[in-house]
């Protein structure tokens, strides 16, 4: 019988049980967002399978220690604070805000730690300064400093890249690279530290190669050097980092330490949607507030972005957020009748009824094979001909896996509620969540509006009713 998580190591390529290499606390690591806009529901399917994983490890009995950045320094950063007419700090600062926000409303964990780059340039500069002394970075004339990647042999080990692509992908990018500028040795190797360019503005630093600021894959090596150390437990992004950010990840922190970096690699495949790439232009980039204005709320979003295995592409559709409002609907329906009779809930430490759900979950983050196992499970109970000590241990098993999931159930939707409009239903449960979150201001301010489109909210226990004034 499985008790520890196993999960997929890209690196190896075989499925591995996640346990700590300090024998007590799982220390992981996972590449945070770029704060120049709202995060899209294609990071969040990132993010979210990252909060599953550590739920379920936590549930099965290990302690975690969850670290993740925030980039606040980029060509995109400053770009687009130069455009909103911001200091770089101050739009950053109102990004990451709403990041968290969003975050909140996902129900995803807070990480232990969560480092910005600008707030970590000095750990940067050392970590050059080692790659320098040991014969793996080079300054170049203009006072760019460039990892020289001829002289880590492992390179490539992780998106088990051959030479012929290496090569292929550097000749993309030397297309894509205005040749007046270009001062590297070799086509491959990628900078470390990018000399001040007057387009920068204000954003630049002291180095000792000169004024600048450092390249955008380095700040994850150092942050985990000085968070998580020269060896750790797990990293994770999403597959579009694998080549080349956690490949030159993985040569800065080796070439620079004496540790063997991540022991476990975790990437999160993409969200497509309607079938394509998620696009800007296309007009299919969604954000949570792009869906609320459609009438779903992020509990909803949430039971999407989980409700496909994490390895495998996930299509994201209007009408997977309907089926998400269904399946949630029955799971607050069965919560409420197993309450009837057994109304005091404790979150017990096993999965009870739902061990089968449980051993599917711990087997590579089978999310939808556990949700079919908790739904073929509860379709067969009857929970009115459950004894009270029958409905606890039901209730608690059920919680027990709604928790590893990051599942809170909606308020059972009210008969009269049905005919409640989509975006006033919406309204009110963003209502509902801001005032889970303690965030007083926006749950008034969202009752104001609701009171003025012809709406009364009752509060319960449990949740609200939505009643016509
Ligand atoms: P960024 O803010 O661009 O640095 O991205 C934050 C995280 O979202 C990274 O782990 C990316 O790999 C991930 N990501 C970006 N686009 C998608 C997508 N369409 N589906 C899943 N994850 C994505
Ligand atoms: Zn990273």
């Amino acid at each position: 019988m499985p008790t520890h998580l196993t999960l997929h190591d890209t690196l190896t390529r075989t499925d591995r049980e996640v346990t700590p290499l300090d024998g007590q606390t799982l220390r992981f690591y996972c590449c945070g967002p770029t704060v120049y806009g709202p995060a899209h529901i294609g990071n969040f399917r990132t993010f979210v399978s990252q909060d599953v994983m550590r739920r379920v490890v936590e549930a099965s009995g290990t302690p975690t220690l969850h670290v993740r950045n925030i980039t606040d320094v980029d060509d995109k950063t400053i770009r687009d604070s130069q455009k909103a007419g911001q200091s770089l700090t101050d739009f950053t600062r109102g990004w990451t805000q709403k990041f968290h926000a969003d975050c909140d409303a996902l129900n995803l964990l807070r990480p232990h730690i969560e480092p910005s780059a600008v707030a970590h340039i000095s750990q940067q500069i050392t970590m050059i300064e080692k790659l320098i002394a040991n014969g793996h970075a080079y300054a170049a004339a203009d006072g760019s400093v460039y990892f020289r990647v001829s002289s880590f042999k492992d390179y490539g080990k992780l998106s088990h890249l051959e030479d012929r692509e290496l090569r292929l992908g550097a000749s993309e990018a030397a297309s894509a690279t205005d040749s007046d500028e270009y001062t590297k040795d070799s086509l491959t190797d990628f900078a470390l530290w990018k000399a001040r360019k007057p387009e920068d503005g204000a954003n630049f630093w002291p180095s000792p190669w000169g004024e600048g600021r450092p390249g955008w894959h380095l700040e994850c090596s150092a942050m985990i050097l000085e968070y998580l150390g020269e060896d750790f437990d797990l990293h994770s992004g999403g597959v579009d980092l694998i080549f080349p950010h956690h490949e030159n990840e993985i040569a800065q922190s080796c070439c620079s330490t004496h540790g063997h970096f991540a022991h476990h690699w975790m990437h999160v495949a993409h969200l497509m949607v309607d079938g394509g790439k998620m696009s800007k232009s296309l007009g299919n980039l969604y954000t949570l507030e792009d869906l609320a204005q459609r009438g779903y709320s992020a509990v909803e979003v949430r039971y999407v972005l989980i409700y496909g295995h994490y390895r495998a592409p996930l299509n994201f559709t209007m009408h997977s957020l309907d089926s998400a409002r269904q399946a949630l609907q029955k799971l607050a329906k069965v919560d409420k009748a197993l309450a009837a009779s057994s109304p005091s809930l404790q979150i017990s430490e096993s999965p009870g009824l739902f061990q089968d759900a449980w051993e599917t979950l711990l087997k590579d983050l089978n999310v939808p094979g556990a949700l079919g196992s908790i739904f073929g499970t509860l379709n067969k109970l009857k929970p009115a001909a459950l004894s009270p000590e029958e409905a606890a241990a039901t209730r608690n098993g059920l919680h027990f896996m709604l928790q590893a999931l990051g599942i809170i159930l909606p308020p059972v939707a009210e008969e009269s509620t049905a005919e409640v409009p989509a975006d006033i239903q919406a309204l009110a449960q963003q209502r509902w969540d801001a005032k889970q979150a303690k965030d007083w201001a926006t749950a008034d301010t969202l009752r104001k509006q609701l009171e003025a489109a012809g709406w009364l909210i009752k509060d319960s226990k449990e949740g609200f009713t939505i009643v016509a004034k």
